[in-house]
């Protein structure tokens, strides 16, 4: 018999968009635009970088406190659910492996959105579970039927971006009651807001917590202080369940320090930044529009976004336009799922880089013209 689990020596890795080798040999000789991982331009403000000075100075020779209360704590007066309610990860992408370990059995049923988050397939199937995608309408739209279809086979976790990640389409609040009703009351519904910052500014974007209040179900939503925050370096994330067990059962699978001190520094900092915040969205939205205008008046099919980042057809191979963007200094992500192999998706910068991204870009489309 082979060491390895066969469901994990059979799982691809993970695509961090861009191959590190090329990404050394390109900083070394120029300046590198990375858009690849949908990461703020904006990075963070003086009284969050000040927290984590002190957070270094402090703490790290002794373990950070792992139950994450005053972080835990600031996040619930905030949203005002109790401490209880909320968990921490080191990113959110530690939940969603939480999730998985805390839920699901061989054999079981997910549900969750093609094209999607890479994560909502592969965790579930290192615990061996069947995943069943559910695509979008052709014009990236929601699919109600299609979603009734998948949710009634029972499904024991059902993971939904709002907005999606690739596409950058948020689900509306009618939308959202679609997949509640659907969904048998047995199933835990884990609502990824990674974007959600972004996406209010969107009438139709739901809130969420709002919308899942009194539901007699259980269910998660989970945020993080990667994107709109400017913080992915530091690894933070957090979910706020439908109940305390919920948490509790998360609290005996995850490793106890899994938050380091400078990080849950940082997130309190940021937490309480309301103007970075609002400046990094603000700035951020006019970019998405401004640059999805420039690139369809050249032609090119864009999904309208209320994220940070854009998916965009180049009308010919991704890997061949990623490369010859690579070779330009710029980072991008590359789709391959079928169906989607003419297809990039790009995280918006600074409105200089995003100029030369919007050159380069156009430059490589109309030469193979
Ligand atoms: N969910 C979605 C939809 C994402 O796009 C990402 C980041 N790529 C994550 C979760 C994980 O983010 P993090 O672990 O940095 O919080």
């Amino acid at each position: 018999a082979s060491l390895i689990r066969r469901e994990v020596a059979g799982l691809p890795r993970y695509d961090p968009g861009a191959d590190p080798a090329e990404v050394a040999a390109l900083s070394r000789s120029s300046r590198i635009i990375k858009l690849s991982n949908n990461e703020s331009p904006f990075g963070i403000s003086p009284a969050v970088a000040e927290a984590i000075r002190l957070g270094l100075a402090d703490g790290v020779s002794r373990y950070p406190d792992p139950t994450g209360r005053r972080l835990a704590e600031a996040i619930g007066t905030s949203l005002d659910v109790p401490a209880e309610r909320v968990v921490l990860g080191n990113g959110s992408e530690n939940i969603l492996e939480l999730l998985c370990q805390a839920v699901l059995d061989p054999g079981d049923l997910v549900v969750t959105q093609a094209p999607g988050f890479s994560l909502h397939e592969t965790f579930p199937r290192v615990m061996g579970a069947r995943v069943e995608k559910v695509p979008v309408t052709g014009e990236f739209g929601f699919d109600a039927e299609a979603w009734s279809t998948a949710l009634a086979a029972g499904p024991k976790l059902v993971f939904l971006a709002n907005p999606c990640n690739p596409t950058g389409a948020v689900l509306s609040t009618g939308q959202l009651e679609h997949v509640l009703a659907a969904t048998p009351a047995s199933a835990l519904l884990v609502l990824d807001e990674a974007y959600g910052e972004f996406a209010r500014l969107d009438p139709e974007y739901p809130d969420a917590l709002e919308a899942l209040r009194g539901q007699d179900r259980p269910w998660i939503v989970l945020r993080t202080f990667s994107k709109a925050y400017g913080l992915a370096g530091v690894r933070v994330g957090y979910g706020v369940a439908s109940d305390p067990t919920l948490v509790q059962a998360l609290d005996r699978v995850r490793t106890p320090y899994n938050v380091n001190h400078p990080a849950q520094e940082a997130a309190i900092a940021a937490l309480g930044d309301h103007a970075h915040l609002a400046d990094t969205v603000r700035r951020t939205a006019l970019e998405i529009s401004r640059v999805t205008g420039r690139l369809e008046q050249a032609g090119l099919r864009v999904v309208p976004s209320s994220t940070n980042f854009l998916f965009i057809d180049t009308g010919r191979p991704s890997d061949r336009v990623a490369h010859e963007l690579h070779r330009a200094g710029i980072i991008v992500k590359a789709w391959r799922e079928p169906g989607y192999e003419t297809y990039i998706r790009a995280s918006l910068s600074t409105p200089e880089d995003n100029d030369v991204f919007i050159r380069s870009l156009t430059a490589i489309c109309v030469k193979d013209k």
